[in-house]
């Protein structure tokens, strides 16, 4: 099996989509705030209606009119879709309101009722509260979680459940561990189930879809947007998913209604071409700070570090030039310990901010096991290995980094 991402270079791609200029010729995009669109002749109507014209049906995505209501199709967001489409080396791309609501409805699209998922034990809190809780009360979708890590696992438990879905994170929230996609996909696809990666925490780093998957999920609140101020998501597919998604009978985009904001969409196009210069300098600084730390004898989690688990693959898997991530977690042993540690570097050096989330321009950290993965039992949580001393740090790129690591290094000797 070669390995694709070797020859994917997602800068590259994304530079040979096609540049939306704006109305008057502004280097920008324009951001369509129409709710509604008007035809040309009449009978153009009920030929959208029935998926005869629009944007899906012409030939190459084209944008070229027919479009209808803004709930179905905005100019501004598919623009966003498809510039992240070209980055995930997928055919086509739509953008969500948030996250959840991407997840939510790729789950529901693929998902009749009564389906069967196998998921990763180690998911972003809310997806895991989705899967266990939510679905299979409502809709009969149940869900099996798996150690990812394990092929067999994963293999007896499509095999028993007849899964229709594969669910997990390319790199997993918390833990950092690394999805070897190729060989997960070709499990999943040998027992005709599809391939769903969240790949929220590795952007440009891993791309999911040039390894066989089949659809990738994001939140682009978190490295997409880089400032914390807006919440929104995304899903990449194929042309034929993107545009189920979207159809306006049975699409979960159109029915569910989990539409992105123009405006919003307007504001990440001009976020995402310094993305991967965003990316680089997390990963360079959070490399920094996992050796300071292991110098230091801490407990770092880091898929950069030689001693992380799936540094091999991570290193096999990567596309060239992006880094190792900009999450690392240090295990302070107790959660008083941890605290303590994130108080000084918040309160006294300014180092970074005490809070949920990732992605942001400045280092945001949190105490794991009671925050983000709070939905999880004590058990599910020593499960998916998070410790109670485990410190999220989601790394900033702002001051300088001698100045961050000798903060780091002071808060640390001093909350042992
Ligand atoms: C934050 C996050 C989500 C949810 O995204 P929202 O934009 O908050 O809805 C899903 N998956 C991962 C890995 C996340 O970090």
């Amino acid at each position: 099996m070669p390995t694709p991402s070797a020859a994917f270079d997602p800068i590259r791609a994304m530079a040979e989509a096609r540049h939306e200029f704006g109305e008057h010729g502004g280097v920008n995009l324009s951001i369509e705030a129409s709710t509604t669109f008007t035809v040309l002749a009449a009978n153009m109507m009920p030929r959208i209606f029935h998926g005869e014209s629009g944007p899906f049906s012409n030939a190459g995505g084209s944008t070229g009119g027919c479009y209808l209501y803004g709930r179905h199709f905005n100019p501004t967001v598919f623009t966003f879709g498809r510039m992240l489409a070209a980055m995930e080396g997928a055919e086509a791309g739509y953008a969500t309101s948030s996250g959840i609501a991407a997840i939510a409805s790729v789950l529901l699209q693929l998902c009749k009722k009564d389906d069967r998922v196998v998921a990763a034990t180690a998911l972003y809190g809310g997806t895991f509260a989705l899967l266990k809780d939510y679905l299979p009360s409502r809709t009969g979708i149940e869900t099996t979680f798996v150690d990812i890590r394990d092929l067999d696992a994963v293999r007896a438990a499509l095999r028993r459940t007849k899964a229709r879905v594969l669910y997990f994170e390319s790199m997993a929230n918390p833990t950092l561990v690394v999805a070897d996609i190729p060989a997960l996909m070709r499990i999943a696809h040998d027992h005709g189930a599809q391939v769903v990666v969240d790949n929220t925490f590795s952007p440009l780093i891993l791309s999911p879809i040039v390894h066989g998957a089949d659809v990738v999920v994001h939140s682009a609140t978190k490295f997409l947007s880089g400032a914390s101020d807006v919440i929104a998501g995304a899903v990449c597919a194929s042309r034929d998913f993107i545009g189920s998604m979207m159809d306006l009978h049975t699409g979960s985009l159109m029915l569910l209604g989990p539409t992105m904001d123009p405006k919003i969409a307007h504001e990440l196009t001009l976020r995402l071409p310094h993305l991967g210069v965003r990316m680089q300098e997390h990963g360079v600084r959070a490399m920094a700070y996992a050796e300071r730390l292991s110098a230091l004898g801490a407990e770092v989690a880091y898929p950069g570090l030689p001693s992380h688990p799936q540094h091999a693959l991570l290193q096999r898997l990567a596309n060239r030039g992006f880094g190792s991530g900009g999450l690392l977690t240090v295990d302070l042993g107790t959660t008083a310990r941890a605290n303590r540690f994130m108080e000084i570097l918040q309160n006294e050096h300014s180092f970074g901010f005490m809070a949920v989330s990732l992605g942001y321009f400045d280092t945001l950290m949190s105490c794991s096991g009671s925050s983000t993965s709070s939905e999880l039992s004590d058990e599910e949580q020593r499960a998916a290995g998070i410790a109670p001393g485990l410190v999220r740090m989601s790394v900033g790129i702002t001051g300088s980094l001698e100045q961050r690591l000798r903060q780091l290094e002071d808060a640390y000797s001093r909350s042992r």
